[in-house]
């Protein structure tokens, strides 16, 4: 009798745990362009907070990016594409259509990747310049479309019907250009703890004092505590369908 009551008792509490930390919301933190070096050095910070995040690359896929885009897959980051060339989709260059975006954009990229077993569900959207006909050619690819907020600049909640299909992730830049305030980003954190939805922040590179387009190391480390502390989930983008959100 004892031992079924224990069962039962360390049952319940394993449900609890689980349900806590499925129920709190989740955020995505995803990073593009390419700064391998530093993103290795970030992985530390990731894991001090059992954080996973998404790295968008640009630039044709050389051997010592695919080095980098390994170690941060077996560490449990999700590896996405930012274009070869940094074009813009939206609009695209004279004479071309989203087929030949793909080809020259895109494809040379997703070839070496899978060559090399690199697992990429997601694309970002160089300048996060996007349209209904973009994302129509590139769902044909990818699972995950990531741009940014669009001129509203109104944070984006997403939940479960949104994140059960191929879905398009409007994101908040991070960084001294975006006019980033950390009281305001954990205000932002705290409503999709308590409404369990996901959110989405894009920035580039991560580094101690990082100005412009970048992430500071600092800032990065009182975002994920927070979070941590919230009891939310920091996922990669091949993650986000394991999500119980609301
Ligand atoms: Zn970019």
């Amino acid at each position: 009798m004892k031992r079924v009551c224990l069962t039962v008792l360390l049952l319940t509490a394993f449900l609890l745990t689980g349900a806590e930390k499925n129920g709190r919301g989740a955020v995505c933190f995803t990073f593009d362009d390419y700064a391998g070096a530093n993103w290795l050095k970030a992985d530390a910070l990731f894991k001090k907070y059992n954080a996973h995040v998404t790295f968008f690359i640009v630039g044709a896929i050389t051997p010592e990016k695919i080095e980098v885009m390994k170690k941060l897959q077996s560490a449990g980051h999700s590896i996405g594409l930012h274009s070869i060339h940094h074009r813009n989709a939206v609009p695209l260059p004279e004479k071309w259509d989203m087929k030949k975006y793909f080809e020259c954009e895109v494809k040379p990229q997703l070839e070496v990747c899978r060559k090399h077993k690199i697992n990429v569900r997601g694309f970002a959207y160089p300048n996060n310049r996007r349209n209904e006909v973009t994302d129509q050619e590139l769902f044909k690819h990818f699972d995950y479309l990531r741009a940014g907020l669009g001129k509203a600049k109104k944070t984006l909640f997403y939940g479960k019907k949104e994140t059960a299909s191929k879905m398009v992730l409007g994101g908040g830049g991070i960084g001294a250009y975006y006019k980033s305030d950390v009281n305001a980003l954990k205000k932002i954190l705290k409503e999709a703890a308590d409404r369990n939805k996901m959110i989405v922040f894009f920035s580039h590179n991560i580094y101690s004092g990082a100005k412009h387009v970048h992430m500071p190391s600092e800032m990065l480390e009182e975002l994920l505590k927070y979070a941590s502390a919230l009891g939310m989930r920091v996922v990669g983008i091949n993650e986000i369908k394991s999500l119980e959100l609301r």
